[in-house]
């Protein structure tokens, strides 16, 4: 296992021991104090970084760069999800290279069991008997699921408007789920301040310092597998912002190790009715203050449905430091995308993980990425989570009688 050498403050960059907080910079609080593992980039850089295959195909075996040792791992698989080639989209769109890395496959049906994964590790070395967080439904089911098979209770705040395919997993894995009549973002608070009531560790997303180190292996396995080669661009979905933060970071970490030569431009995909962290890289650019960073959050798809994204400062610091940036795309879109993507690649995504696709149209279309790029999407989320979100305008299948001339009426 790796050590890390610190816990850095992304807001005033003070550095605390490792393990010295479980959450913020105290001198800087929610969002601008959020903490960033280090690791001793420079020794491993001169000493050559391998990362041995232990056990089954999965995250654990990044181990030199995890803050947390697979023995701390429960039995449930995170990471080791397959990038698929799409040479003819590729074609279609002028691209030199279009990949999907199906984060979808995932015990729970999302990426955040990578970010779950490390966290619920980090609490069986810390010896904290239970788990807690917000979450727009992913996150959620992920730590309940991940709860389960650790054996401790969990507690989960979601917005009463969670898809009810989320709230059953909740409900199948046992977590005791408090469903607010409210927004996402007021979920996020109450679950705050009963983990600290209550002394629950808390995943919540800008929170809790692991996540970001699960989110980050992504990148990781996509470098790997394009044999250290990284791509020119990669697009991801936002909504609080640390699946972004971590896959900039899983980059930059190779880069800083000496795997690899150079990061991609990474883009975070907003939707239209929900941009605050777009928003807050868009001041970053103009030299304006990053924070508070807040809007409106109205979209279909509800994973990034988020006003006020807890790991914003973060999310726009990291993707900066790619040179990529952000774009926001309409409902409509998102849902062509769903359907894209479910046709072309056989890969059914919910909304906001289909979300990308949407943005690669439109930072084609707008020159932001030339032809010829080398892309990646990454793919968070299944659309079995939220069956119905993606499938609008699409026909209902006609109900038939049992009989072969049915069969070749509506063949036509
Ligand atoms: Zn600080």
């Amino acid at each position: 296992m790796g050590e890390p050498l610190g816990f850095r403050c992304v807001g005033c960059g003070r550095t605390y021991r490792p393990w010295g907080h479980d959450y913020l910079c105290p001198d800087c609080g929610p969002v601008a104090g959020a903490l960033d593992v280090v690791y001793d980039y420079p020794a491993f850089a001169r000493g050559g970084i391998e990362f041995p295959r232990v056990g089954k195909s999965s995250l654990w075996r990044y181990d030199p760069l995890l803050p947390v040792g697979e023995e701390f791992a429960v039995p449930l698989r995170s990471g080791g999800t397959p990038l698929y080639a799409l040479p003819h989209l590729a074609q279609e769109l002028g691209l030199g290279g279009l990949w999907l890395k199906d984060d979808t496959l995932h015990p729970t049906g999302s990426c955040k069991d990578r970010g779950t994964a490390v966290t619920v590790a980090a609490a069986r070395r810390l010896g904290r008997p239970a788990l807690a967080c917000a979450s727009t439904g992913n996150a959620a089911s992920s730590l309940a699921g991940f709860a389960a098979a650790a054996g401790v209770p969990c507690y989960i705040f979601v917005p009463k408007g969670a898809p009810s395919a989320k709230v059953a997993q909740l409900v199948a894995y046992g977590a005791t789920v408090f469903r607010v009549d409210g927004t996402y973002d007021e979920a996020y608070t109450l679950a705050l301040a009963a983990c600290e009531k209550f002394g629950w560790y808390n995943r919540s997303d800008g929170q809790n310092p692991m996540v970001v180190e699960g989110n980050k292996t992504a990148a990781f396995e996509v470098a790997e597998e394009l044999g250290w080669e990284v791509p020119d661009f990669a697009l991801v979905s936002v909504g609080d912002g640390s699946v972004v933060a971590g896959i900039a970071k899983g980059f930059r970490e190779l880069r800083m190790v000496g795997l690899t030569d150079g990061v991609p431009a990474v883009y975070g995909v907003q939707a239209e009715g929900a941009a605050a962290v777009a928003e807050a890289h868009a001041r970053l650019r103009r030299g304006e203050p990053v924070l508070p960073a807040r809007g409106e959050a109205r979209t279909i798809a509800d994973s990034i449905r988020v006003g006020e994204p807890r790991d914003a400062l973060r999310a726009v610091r990291e993707v900066a430091a790619t040179g990529g940036g952000f774009t926001a795309v309409g409902d409509r879109e998102i849902v062509g995308a769903v359907q894209e993507l479910a046709r072309r690649a056989g890969v059914f995504a919910e909304p906001s993980g289909a979300a990308p696709l949407a943005g690669l149209r439109r930072l084609l279309a707008e020159g932001t990425i030339p032809r010829g790029a080398r892309v990646v999407l990454f793919i968070t989320g299944s659309g079995l989570k939220d069956p119905q979100g993606g499938l609008a305008g699409l026909q209902e299948p006609p109900v038939i009688p049992p009989d072969l001339r049915a069969v070749e009426e509506a063949l036509g």
